[in-house]
């Protein structure tokens, strides 16, 4: 039975070095008005014979980029080896296989050049920024991602009016550019561990995989229809307006009277979406007095002028509803000092039970303990965050060549923090690398 194994196999050194011995060099080279793009073939030829396969290459590459494909599927006998003045005394000069050399010989030496394969598990702003500092630097990274698409909250979290999914994927596509592989829909801890990344050869793991895992109310009727977590609520929005969920209802419709809990950025994302989505009325509550919120003045101003009326120091203390949510009890706290501790405490007969359609939590999250539930030797801190050194390698988790950074580090923050420490732990990653090597 007949195979589909190569045919034809390539020149080694020496069969090249003495078919390039060959050439006449001719003045007025019929070869190079043979090739469509006219390749500089005598120059290329005589660099061959000079063993300088870099500059041959450089000539080369100066008119074709395709040229470990061009060596094969070319139509040479009708183009530069047909036109060969060499053909009238005998046998032509094979210019596709010194074309073949040469292109093998590029591949070699680029790949020789590239460094150890590194896995980044999670593709938020700290993944990102630790992949493409690495890929520059020539390492070959990998970058596993649980959802679908890339970009962790910058995707699926905040809202499309403060940063479209446009300038999301463009900012993926340069990362991409820098030779990073993306495989998404891998989730470290189910479909691969930390230990079978490292048998798969990758020498070094970074784990940037946020804080996905929203923090309850801890208050009956918290999994009634209708009530939902903030961060599945602007997910869910996000994955339907992108057509990954075309089919799918907006978890919020119009004419909707919402109840969000917390006065957070991420609540008010949530709050800010749920108007844009028609609700009729959106409502936030938190636990603690207004200067204290943890919305940004511009987020909080602009939500307020948008029409969300925000209630604090009240939070929810019973959720109503059988089949679906249809009300919550709000309740007043107040401050007490008890010692020297302050304690926040429900101010009794303050209840008041109140009418809504959904619920939005947005009380906090914590990172899932897939990873380090399924490996040994990375130590967490008692809330669950990944505990990392400062020395000698900045990063490192309690498991060698394991380094983490981001959220699931630092606790819910910025942007801008998880991308300076996933700038940080690539620079102590590249070290301990180095530092292996010698
Ligand atoms: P993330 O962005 O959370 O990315 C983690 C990635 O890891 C995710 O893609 C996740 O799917 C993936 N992952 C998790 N587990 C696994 C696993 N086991 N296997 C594979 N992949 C996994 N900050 C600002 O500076 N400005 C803002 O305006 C702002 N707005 C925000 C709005 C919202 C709604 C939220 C939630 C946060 C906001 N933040 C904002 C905070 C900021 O987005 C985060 O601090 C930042 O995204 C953290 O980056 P990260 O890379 O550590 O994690």
């Amino acid at each position: 039975m007949l195979n589909f194994d190569e045919l034809e196999k390539g020149f080694t050194e020496e069969e090249a070095l003495a078919e390039a011995a060959r050439c006449l060099k001719c003045k007025k080279p019929l070869c190079v008005g043979g090739c469509p793009i006219e390749n500089r073939i005598p120059e290329i030829i005589t660099a061959i014979e000079a063993r300088d396969y870099q500059a041959a290459i450089a000539i080369i590459n100066a008119n074709s980029n395709l040229a470990i494909i061009c060596a094969r599927v070319c139509p040479h006998n009708d183009q530069c080896e047909g036109a060969c003045v060499l053909n009238r005394k005998g046998e032509g000069i094979q210019i596709s296989k010194l074309e073949r050399f040469l292109a093998e010989k590029e591949m070699e030496l680029t790949l020789n050049q590239m460094r150890d394969k590194i896995a980044i598990i999670g593709s938020g702003p700290a993944g990102l920024s630790v992949a493409a500092i690495l890929a520059k630097q020539n390492y070959r990274v990998t970058i596993f991602e649980a959802q679908a698409k890339a970009g962790g909250v910058l995707r699926y979290g905040i809202p499309e009016y403060r940063l479209p999914n446009e300038v999301v994927e463009k900012q993926i596509e340069v990362v991409r550019n820098l030779g990073v592989r993306l495989e998404t829909g891998v989730v470290i801890g189910e479909d691969l561990t930390i230990d079978q990344l490292f048998a798969m050869d990758y020498r070094a793991i970074f784990i940037g995989t946020g804080t996905g895992l929203s923090r309850k109310l801890e208050v009956d009727g918290e999994s009634l229809p209708g009530a939902m977590q903030a961060i599945y609520f602007l997910g869910t929005v996000s994955l339907i307006q992108d057509g990954s969920l075309a089919n799918r209802p907006y978890p919020v419709l119009p004419g909707d009277r919402v109840l969000v809990v917390g006065a957070g950025n991420v609540a008010v994302d949530a709050a800010r979406t749920a108007l844009r989505l028609g609700a009729a009325s959106v409502r936030a509550v938190d636990i603690v007095p207004e200067k204290e919120r943890r919305a940004s003045d511009k987020e909080y101003d602009e939500a307020l002028h948008e029409g969300v009326s925000f209630t604090f120091e009240t939070s929810v203390t019973q959720i109503h509803g059988e089949d679906k949510l249809t009300g919550v009890t709000l309740q007043k706290f107040t401050r007490q000092l008890c010692g020297r501790e302050s304690i926040i405490r429900p101010l009794p007969g303050s209840e008041e039970r109140i009418a809504c359609d959904k619920l939005i939590i947005a009380v906090g999250q914590k990172p899932f303990a897939r990873i380090v539930s399924t490996t040994t030797g990375i130590k967490t801190n008692e809330r669950g965050y990944v505990i990392t050194e400062n020395a000698p390698f900045y990063g490192m988790t309690t498991r060698a060549g394991v380094f983490a950074a981001g959220d699931v580090v630092h606790e819910p923050k910025t942007v801008i923090l998880a991308m300076r420490e996933g700038r940080r732990v690539a620079e102590a990653l590249d070290s301990f690398l180095r530092s292996r090597d010698i």
